[in-house]
């Protein structure tokens, strides 16, 4: 299955529905029999059952709930929210050689290089597609967001069953890595956007003032894969979402 489910370390996550902590490995077993979760499929609707991580730190995952109704440009935006939007970047979905765009029309712009040479001939579509009509079960797809800083995600679908809310909802979330600060012990609190790309730039907030580059640069340490990027300051829902 690859780096994206294989031997890495991905931390302790928290169900949404009965709070209990679990291995990444476990969540997904418990979440098939969390019993305060069938409380909250009275309504009868087909969901895809999403795993979500960084591509290159699958210390952050999720496990989502999305209606196969949902549209990509639905679960876009619901990555955005939750992990990636600064300051409205273009995005993509890359689907079983088809790459779904946030904004087609940009044509200049988006065109990632991400795939190599192999893509040359890669179609391009928007995204008003239902997610049943272009997922299946044990399909894996990427989602890549701003083609300058990219922040890359891998997407798998786990499974589909009936029932939830009605909108995405989050199963279970990677509880924050800690992360001490590069130059002392300390929790960082800060990251330096210069810094970050040589893992030299987790700060605490007594080496924060002392930093070399100054507040202009460093921004909050948040629980998303895109944590020290751009201008990115944390999603909507940082602490006990779901509630
Ligand atoms: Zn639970
Ligand atoms: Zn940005
Ligand atoms: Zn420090
Ligand atoms: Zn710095």
């Amino acid at each position: 299955m690859g780096r994206f489910f294989g031997k890495v370390k991905t931390g302790k996550g928290r169900c949404s529905y009965c709070k209990g902590v679990f291995s990444k490995a476990g969540v997904v077993r418990h979440l098939a029999t969390c019993a305060a979760r069938p409380e909250r499929l009275a309504e009868s609707q087909d969901c895809f059952w999403l795993a979500v991580a960084g591509a290159d730190d699958p210390r952050y995952w999720m496990y989502l709930e999305a209606p196969v109704t949902e549209t990509l440009y639905g679960l876009d935006r619901f990555l955005r929210d939750i992990w990636l939007a600064c300051c409205g970047h273009l995005s993509l979905f890359y689907i079983a050689g088809v790459e779904y765009l946030s904004d087609p029309a940009d044509e200049d712009e988006s065109d990632p290089d991400f795939y190599g040479d192999d893509y040359d001939d890669l179609a391009e579509k928007d995204m008003d597609f239902e997610l049943r009509d272009v997922l299946r079960e044990g399909m894996q797809f990427i989602h890549a967001y701003d083609f300058g800083s990219t922040t890359r995600l891998k997407l798998k679908v786990v499974g589909r069953r009936a029932g939830g809310k009605g909108d995405i909802a989050i199963m279970a979330r990677n509880l924050a890595p800690d992360i001490e600060c590069s130059y002392c012990a300390n929790p960082a609190e800060k990251v330096c956007s210069v810094c970050q790309w040589d893992d030299s730039g987790w700060l605490c907030g007594k080496c924060a003032g002392e930093h070399e580059h100054g507040e202009g640069y460093l921004l909050p340490v948040v629980n998303s894969p895109r944590v020290g990027v751009c201008a990115y300051c944390g999603g909507d829902y940082e602490e006990d979402e779901n509630e």
